[in-house]
């Protein structure tokens, strides 16, 4: 978690864009993203944002100026391959970043020579950050947990094992879009209380859910477990991650074995990650409710009760099709901190799914699960928001939504904010929603 000249709060850049008060990708952030120019079918390459614009680093490692030991991390990203960089662990990450940051700051001598390798971010399209081998999606929103609960069991809301165990299931990672792709309402199989059995139709209950996305960095071999207390070398970075989710077909098909085609028509990312190292100034402590038990040897330690979990603040915003035809903004929808949501830790999470024996690779993907606050209006989806779909929100243009709408476009942003350093952003993650096929 430590700090160094990277995050220096006054530093600025030669990009002059990366200095304003607005932008996501200050000097201080720096995440990695995979692109190329839009409207062309040439090879994905690796970029770090910086500003409105990208460092195209296939480009910057041939113009600029690197130690060796740069020069050798930077040469899997020149190759458009983030994966094996991500496996490499935090001290290439490490040496990039301080090499990066020295390159593109203002005064720089290789301002010239990396000039050249700028590309503005609206002359490129994202696609997904890495190959995301596998995805897992948790549960650590411990307000979110517990509403939805009251929902499905009004009895029961909270499960006795929430309090013990990462709770989480196995996700399909085939159908993981980059923001910007729309998504399609999906087809499933669904029971009213009242119908005597299921029918099978288009979903009349989508919603989305607002999460963030851990990225694995070096991964394990099988039958290894990481421990909690080396479980942050094994996270890479951090994006937005919305899991679009059928409320209709969920309830009907979750028991006993838990999600399944509820959740996996579907899940968008953002295309920038925001590495561990930019989000050091961020870290926070773990915060449980008064008399949540303690957790179990293998999932606690110190250093992840102080700083496990980060402080960044989310929120959803949606634009209808009514809207986009008017020219109006999107709205706000809700907003709420990741770190005063979050039951368990990334670490945590690594440990735990980890214990038994199971490998992680560099680029598997953990959701967060939704990340709801504690206020009834901080909550990150629709099914929260309007207590089940019973409660419907009306928007400033007069219309009303339970669920999600055919072309509704659902935005997530992201940002840490702290006295003492440089506002980072995640970009956006966005997505409409296509209507169902016939
Ligand atoms: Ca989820």
């Amino acid at each position: 978690m430590r700090t160094d000249a990277t995050h220096d709060p006054a530093l600025q850049s030669w990009v002059a864009s990366a200095n304003g008060e607005g932008t996501d990708f200050p000097i201080q952030n720096l995440p990695f993203g995979r692109f190329r120019r839009a409207g062309t079918q040439e090879p994905w390459r690796i970029g770090v944002a910086i500003g409105d614009q990208v460092l195209d680093l296939r480009a910057a490692r041939d113009e600029g100026r690197w130690s060796a030991e740069v020069a050798a991390a930077l040469a899997p990203l020149a190759a458009g391959d983030l994966n094996t960089f991500m496996g490499a662990g935090s001290a290439p990450r490490r040496a990039v970043r301080a090499a990066l940051s020295q390159a593109l700051a203002q005064g720089s001598p290789q301002q010239q020579a990396l000039a050249s390798c700028l590309l503005p971010q609206s002359g490129i399209e994202l696609t997904v950050p890495c190959a995301i081998g596998d995805y897992t999606d948790f549960y650590t929103g411990i307000h979110h947990a517990t509403t939805v609960g009251r929902l499905f069991r009004p009895d029961n809301p909270l499960l006795p094992n929430y309090q013990w165990v990462p709770i989480g299931y196995h996700g399909r990672s085939s159908s993981i879009v980059a923001s910007g792709h729309p998504v399609r309402r999906p087809l499933g199989q669904a029971k009213a209380a009242d119908a005597p059995q299921p029918s099978f139709g288009a979903s009349q209950r989508l919603d989305y859910e607002v999460e963030l996305g851990f990225l694995i960095g070096p991964g394990n071999p099988l039958g290894q477990p990481i421990a909690i207390g080396e479980a942050e070398e094994h996270l890479f970075g951090v994006t937005l991650f919305n899991d679009w989710s059928a409320r209709d077909i969920q309830p009907w098909e979750y028991q006993p074995l838990g999600p399944f085609l509820s959740k996996n028509f579907g899940s968008t990312i953002s295309p920038w990650v925001v590495t561990m190292e930019a989000l050091a100034p961020f870290r926070a402590p773990l915060q449980r409710p008064a008399g949540s038990a303690q957790p179990l040897p293998y999932l606690d330690s110190q250093a992840t009760r102080e700083q496990g979990a980060i402080a960044v603040r989310l929120e959803a915003w949606l634009q209808t099709a009514a809207m986009r035809a008017a020219g109006e903004a999107p709205v706000r929808l809700s907003s709420a901190r990741a770190d005063e949501a979050a039951f368990w830790t990334p670490a945590q999470l690594v440990a735990h799914h980890t214990s038994g024996g199971c490998n992680l690779q560099p680029g598997d993907l953990f959701g967060s699960g939704t990340l709801s606050g504690p206020a009834p209006d901080q909550a990150g989806s629709l099914l929260e928001l309007t207590s089940g779909g019973k409660e419907a929100i009306r928007l400033p243009n007069g219309e009303t939504r339970s669920f999600l709408a055919d072309g509704d476009t659902l935005i997530l942003r992201g940002a840490c904010e702290r006295a003492g350093a440089r506002r980072i952003g995640f970009g956006e993650c966005a997505g409409t929603v296509l209507p169902a096929l016939a």
